[in-house]
């Protein structure tokens, strides 16, 4: 199959309305840090050639702008959507990107930490599980339960709501909470799947209120 009938098929439907004017490129909020310029991958993927599914292309963070300000209309973000989609299914990930989605897709989690230990942050302050009467839930996010910098910002942020004598919680699951958002990477279905589960849960819990 061609490149531009499989950019096509992954949902990147408008790549041949681009006619090249760069605008895209110009008001991209990266255009004054990284060479990444989205008109320039466009162009290689319109003729099939090679680069245009290049690592760069990870580093649309899908803001927008140059949807916005497009004067053909061209749905760019859909377009990196599609591109992305393609490397996945060829395994063509960056390496820090493909470890982070065999962690969730293995353990349910990027980090690939043990599920069981997702609580252990809370090991020294004791976890404080969610009720009724609870002020605050925590949103304790698979970053916060293995990072290891950041399980200490978790730990103190405990210890401060604390001090403070305000009743806090988190939830005591080994599920995840969170997912990397699965617009921007290409792997729908473990990242749909905490997607979903994640707001689910929150209303569930319905908390006065969380962090
Ligand atoms: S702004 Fe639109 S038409 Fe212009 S180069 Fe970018 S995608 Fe193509
Ligand atoms: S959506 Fe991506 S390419 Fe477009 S302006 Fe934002 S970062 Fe740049």
């Amino acid at each position: 199959m061609e490149v531009v009938d499989m950019i096509v098929e992954n949902g990147g439907q408008a790549l041949d309305d681009c006619y090249q004017c760069g605008t895209c490129s110009s008001v991209c909020p990266w255009g004054d840090f990284r060479d990444f310029r989205l008109r320039n991958l466009i162009r290689l993927a319109q003729f099939g050639i090679e680069g245009y599914e290049c690592e760069d292309l990870w580093n649309c963070t899908t803001c927008g702008m140059c949807l916005e300000r497009c004067p053909r209309g061209v749905k760019t973000i859909d377009i990196v959507r599609s591109i992305r989609n393609i490397m996945g299914e060829a395994g063509t990930l960056p390496p820090l990107l493909q470890s982070a989605l065999s962690g969730l897709a293995g353990n349910g989690n990027p980090w690939a930490g043990d599920p069981d230990k997702r609580t252990a942050w809370a090991s020294e302050v004791g976890l404080r599980t969610h009720t009724e009467e609870s002020e605050i839930l925590l949103y304790t996010c698979c970053t916060h339960a293995y990072d290891p910098r950041n399980i200490k910002a978790q730990r103190t942020l405990a210890r401060l709501l604390e001090k403070a004598g305000v009743k806090w919680a988190a939830w005591a699951t080994r599920k995840s909470v969170a997912a990397i958002p699965r617009t921007r990477v290409a792997a729908p279905t473990c990242t749909s799947r905490c997607a979903t589960r994640t707001p689910n849960r929150f209303a569930a819990s319905r908390p006065r209120r969380s962090w």
